[in-house]
């Protein structure tokens, strides 16, 4: 067994991971771990934008951003950490140009910005220009550029290595243990700090626009050391994935005017939304979209809606709203103009749907998106052991993987892009600097003996049941009991069923019994991950007896912040039993109020 020793240890080579890894190893003798090659972490799929009160185009500022943000969390975002991202918003973007990131520009040169669901004027309620953007491939730019520059500053990277356990000493982070995937040989990585960097965990679900290596491997081998997560619960669902596919459509199609429709032709997001109509946050607009669907309104009887960007709709709604371009003039758009603005979405739905978006409206329904919850930190990235702050030393969390948190019930469009640099800058920086006290931990004598028996027992299982049918299970039944809308009666069902297939989890085994290669093997990890993270999301879900964002309740449509003002943090114990405790909100400047849009 190979052994490698580094100072700070990143484990995620996307947005987070990147930012994490270029600031450690300014320091600090630096190394990132990924499960894929850097350039294919999903931050490479990010495509609207990424959110900062630059101003460029009309008038903003990070207070404004501050209270959208706090607005858009439905209050439960801990709300000096907002500010403090929002404020770092500005500097993390011009880095990023300084960097070399190509964003689109203004006619003067200046970088392009374009609205977002949820993003507003603060005095007018209307939307605001605050998504800095490179056409639809925002997250690509900055995963490409991002990845130079860690090749620059000489960071080491280990491409196509899963972690699958964390090393901890004395409560203390010491290291990690990862199987190299070409050769199934286990190397241990010994380091003073880690940082988790893993990304979210949608693949619980059957709808979905993650990508197949969100499986949330960061959070449940946290949760198998007894370390807590963080308001689980609160799961976003994105209004517009692909009908069926899930694939996601940016709402930056509906920043450039795009505009949702039911079956009966109406524009159904006035009646829901009066202000921002299509531009609402993604709660709402989701469970608008439902609302429609479930009352008969899909397009011919469908399950689905449409999202409609044909200039000549756009248009008119445009002069409906009495839209204004910077200059004064009505908004208008061509059809080269939606091109160029969208051109991932328009091939997408060319290559995935045969559908023209130029010429014809796309069927959209909402999709599993992106986890609020997840590792908690302070705003230094620093993971707690517990709800009342106290720090595991030498271990940080950084990007969806994290919870800060800045996102709280519902996270805005734009934002999770932006708490990659942000936070990823400030754990490889804090990393670092407790990287340069620290001495090395002496590792247990056989540091991945826990490792090796999760992998012993999949080899050994007597293989009466199989993978493919307990996560087609598993995503059914999350999709319907933990989806858009919940009742007790769904998640109660959800949960047994997620108990049941634990159990048959234990007998499945792998037909292919090499070590080369050997990705059925670490598939079955995963999905051990996803049924763990599942469990725990639908536990902490069944406790908050209110709605709240993501989390919303036919059986307790209020929000109830007497009660429920806080956050949840989930641990398992040694048997197995999911344990809730809560933290109190922080709240600096923004009294909880009746959100409207
Ligand atoms: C389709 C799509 C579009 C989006 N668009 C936007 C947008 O426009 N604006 C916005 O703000 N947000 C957007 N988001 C959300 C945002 O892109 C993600 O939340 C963010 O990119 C996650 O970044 P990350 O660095 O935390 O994780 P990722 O980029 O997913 O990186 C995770 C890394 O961890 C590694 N990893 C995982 N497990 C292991 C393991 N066991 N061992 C080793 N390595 C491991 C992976 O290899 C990968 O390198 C979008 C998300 C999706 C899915």
């Amino acid at each position: 067994m190979q052994t490698h020793q580094f100072e700070v240890l990143v484990v995620g080579a996307g947005g987070a991971g990147l930012m994490a890894g270029l600031y450690a190893s300014k320091t600090a003798k630096t190394a990132v771990i990924s499960k894929l090659y850097p350039t294919r972490s999903h931050t490479g799929t990010a495509q609207g934008g990424i959110g900062a009160a630059l101003g460029n185009i009309e008038e903003d500022h990070p207070e404004w951003h501050t209270y959208d943000t706090v607005k858009g969390s439905d209050y439960l975002g801990d709300q000096d950490a907002i500010e403090f991202m929002c404020e770092e918003a500005l500097q993390a973007v011009y880095e990023l140009e300084h960097m070399g990131l190509p964003f689109d520009r203004t006619p003067d040169g200046k970088i392009s910005q374009r609205p977002f669901g949820g993003h507003t004027n603060n005095l007018t309620g209307k939307p605001v220009r605050r998504a800095c953007h490179a056409a639809d491939r925002t997250g690509h730019m900055i995963l490409q550029t991002l990845y130079q520059q860690c090749l620059k500053n000489n960071v080491t990277f280990y491409d196509e290595f899963q972690v699958v356990d964390l090393i901890l000493v004395d409560g203390a982070a010491a290291g990690a243990i990862a199987v190299e995937i070409a050769s199934g040989e286990t190397h241990i990585f010994h380091a003073k700090a880690v940082i988790l960097a893993t990304g979210g965990h949608g693949r619980i679900w059957e709808i979905t626009s993650n990508a197949y290596a969100f499986t949330g491997d960061g959070p449940a081998i946290t949760l198998r050391h007894g370390l807590p997560l963080e308001d689980m619960e609160f799961f976003q669902f994105h209004p517009t994935g692909i009908y069926k596919l899930g694939i996601l459509i940016t709402e930056g199609v509906r920043g450039e005017g795009g505009v949702l429709i039911n079956g009966k032709g109406e524009r159904f997001m006035e009646r829901y939304a009066p202000t921002v109509k299509d531009l609402a946050s993604r709660d709402v607009t989701s469970r608008a979209i439902y609302l429609e669907i479930r009352d008969g309104n899909g397009v011919n009887g469908q399950n689905y809606v449409y999202l409609d960007v044909r200039p000549e709709q756009v248009n008119k709604y445009a002069a409906i709203d009495g839209r204004k371009t910077p200059a004064g003039a009505p908004y208008t758009v061509t059809g080269e103009q939606i091109l160029a603005r969208l051109p991932d979405i328009v091939d997408f739905c060319r290559v995935y749907l045969g559908v023209d978006p130029i010429t014809q409206p796309m069927p959209i329904q909402p999709t599993a998106h992106y986890a609020m919850g997840g590792i908690p930190t302070n705003k230094y990235g620093e993971a707690l052991a517990n709800e009342k702050g106290k720090i595991v030393p030498g271990l940080y969390a950084a990007g969806e993987v994290a919870c800060v948190s800045v996102h709280g019930a519902n996270r805005l469009g734009t934002n999770s892009l932006l708490d990659l640099v942000v936070f990823g800058k400030h754990a490889g920086l804090r990393a670092a600097e407790f990287a340069t006290s620290a001495e090395y931990r002496h590792l247990p004598p056989d540091p991945a003996a826990f490792a090796r028996l999760q992998f012993e027992r999949i080899f050994q299982a007597d293989g009466k049941d199989n993978a493919f049918d307990i996560a087609t299970e598993m995503k059914k039944v999350m999709f319907d009991g933990m989806g858009v809308f919940r009742t007790r009666e769904g998640m109660q069902a959800a949960l047994e069923t997620v108990r049941e297939l634990k159990e048959r989890f234990k007998h499945v085994g792998v037909t292919d019994t090499g070590k080369i290669f050997n990705l059925e093997m670490m598939n079955v990890w995963e999905l051990g991950n996803l049924l763990d993270l599942a469990e725990v999301t639908t536990v902490s879900a069944l406790a908050r007896t209110e709605s709240r964002g993501g989390h919303s309740r036919e059986d307790f449509p209020q929000r109830d912040d007497k009660r429920w003002l806080k956050h949840t943090f989930a641990f398992v114990d040694e048997r197995g039993k999911v344990e809730l405790k809560y933290k109190p909100v922080v709240i600096t400047r923004f009294e909880p109020k009746v959100r409207t849009y």
